[in-house]
């Protein structure tokens, strides 16, 4: 593992074999048969307990991932705080996984929700340690077991996160972390038969493989994939606010962001005043040592990413506005915000940099146009003090997340997931645990048999 801020070597960390996967799958057999006949009450003493224990230890998994991820601290400390909240979400719901009584002629239907067995999360390096939460909180607290891949280039805060599940007292066994590569270790445990659904988060190419290999097995899959998300400014809305918002909306993680707002459209009358107020707000958005509480934007997490990032857009190409960013060592790359066509490359793929190209619109129509006007359909933010704008526009611009006034997106109480080439299947919020179960229909036959129910 290499710091991305310095460029030093942190250090290193073993693969899992092919041989590694099926043991691990193995010992997540048992130890899940073992949580799931535990009582609800006592799991969610236990999934508490490890929220309890990861919120004392927040500083220590934020200080990880500042270092492997080159994430600014004050960013690191809300992921790790993000994975406590979402253990104490799925916590809840734990003993809140009823099944159905449905009215049926002859007797009795129930439906019970089962847990599916082990599940596989596979995440990416942009958002380590929440990505790996939204899988698995709700994944153990339906009765599971998981198997956790992380990326390559970020498998230290999954480790301690093993760590501290362990010492929480969860049974040995029932959440274990699989270091190695995409090919290697994750096609062995998409492939693995004693594996029954996999989470999968990272690009919509890998996904494609991902959810073709599940379907040879007619495995469950969830995909979260890429995005290129619009942030649609009308001339009716509060401007100033919409241009203070923006650079946080594509420069957060220096924008390697699945909901990233890289696509700013503006309508067409406020265009240079939006450009115009834009320009100092992306000056204040620092660029600089992860480790100081005063960042804004860290480095990229790579040399690879910034070499992707440099291929869409060098650092002298033409650009409205560009930051600033250090120089010497670190992966550093400046806020930069294009003006392009509506169909350049740069203005239709997802680059996963800090880099936005801002587009002219006429009115409404020409709007939902331009936004639905990519592969992908992840997120989006619409700003108008038109209540009924917002609402139109949230309804016909095709993605799964969408924002009025804010760009709020991936929260854990409420449903998150792609339209289009963005994913499949819906993580967080209210139905998180459902997603981690098999429903099962079961109906008693009632009838007397001296006096069997009259038919119709
Ligand atoms: P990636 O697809 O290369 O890797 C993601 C994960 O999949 C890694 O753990 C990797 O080792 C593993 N992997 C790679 N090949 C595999 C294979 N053949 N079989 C099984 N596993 C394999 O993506 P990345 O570059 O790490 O992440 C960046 C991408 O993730 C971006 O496109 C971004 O938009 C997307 N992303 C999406 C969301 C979302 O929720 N929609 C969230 C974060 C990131």
């Amino acid at each position: 593992m290499v710091n991305p801020a310095t460029e030093e070597l942190i250090t290193t960390v073993p693969a899992t074999s092919a041989a590694g996967v099926d043991a691990a799958v193995r010992r997540a057999a048992a130890a899940q048969a073992r949580w799931a006949a535990l009582a609800p009450g006592d799991r969610a003493r236990l999934l508490r307990r490890f929220a309890t224990t990861v919120d004392a230890h927040r500083e220590e998994l934020a200080q990880l991932e500042v270092a492997e991820a080159g994430h600014p601290v004050g960013n690191a400390r809300w992921e790790a705080g993000n994975v406590r909240d979402l253990l104490d979400y799925a916590a809840g719901g734990v003993e809140r996984l009823t099944g159905q009584q449905i009215p049926v002629s002859g007797g009795v239907n129930l439906t019970f929700r089962e847990p599916l067995g082990t599940v596989a999360v596979i995440a990416p390096w942009n958002f380590p340690m929440p990505v790996a939460a939204w899988g698995t909180a709700p994944a153990l607290a339906a009765g599971n077991a998981v198997l956790l891949k992380p990326a390559e280039t970020t498998p230290l805060t999954a480790l301690r996160l093993a760590g501290l599940a362990l010492a929480a007292g969860l049974p040995e066994g029932l959440f274990q972390v699989l270091p190695g590569s995409g090919a290697g270790t994750g096609r062995a445990l998409v492939d693995h038969p004693g594996v029954a659904k996999v989470v999968f988060t990272g690009s919509t190419a890998t996904g494609r493989e991902v959810m073709a290999r599940c379907a040879a097995q007619i495995k469950a899959v969830t995909l979260e994939l890429g995005g290129k998300s619009p942030n649609i400014v009308f001339a009716d809305a509060d401007i100033e606010r919409a241009a203070a918002a923006a650079p946080g909306s594509f420069l957060d993680n220096t924008g390697q962001d699945c909901c990233a707002r890289s696509r700013i459209l503006v309508q067409r009358q406020v265009y240079d005043r939006f450009l115009e107020l834009l320009e100092p707000a992306v000056h204040a958005f620092t660029c600089g040592d992860p480790t100081d509480p005063g960042t804004a934007m860290g480095p990229l997490v790579s040399a690879a990413q910034r070499t992707r990032v440099r291929g869409y857009v060098p650092e002298d190409a033409p650009a409205a506005i560009r930051g600033t960013a250090p120089k010497g060592k670190g992966y550093w790359y400046p806020a930069t915000v294009l003006e392009r066509e509506p169909a350049d490359r740069v203005a239709v793929e997802e680059v996963f940099g800090p880099v936005a190209v801002v587009l002219p619109f006429t009115d409404e129509a020409d709007a939902v146009r331009l936004a639905n006007a990519t592969p992908y359909g992840l997120s989006g933010s619409i700003w108008t003090r038109d209540t009924g704008r917002a609402l139109r526009l949230a309804q016909s611009v095709a993605a799964g997340n969408l924002s009025v006034n804010s760009h709020a997106s991936v929260r854990y109480w409420t449903p998150f997931g792609g339209y289009k080439h963005s994913g499949l299947g819906r993580e967080l919020g209210p139905g998180a645990l459902a997603a981690f179960t098999e429903t099962k229909n079961v109906f008693l036959d009632t009838q007397d048999p001296e006096h069997p129910q009259e038919q119709p």
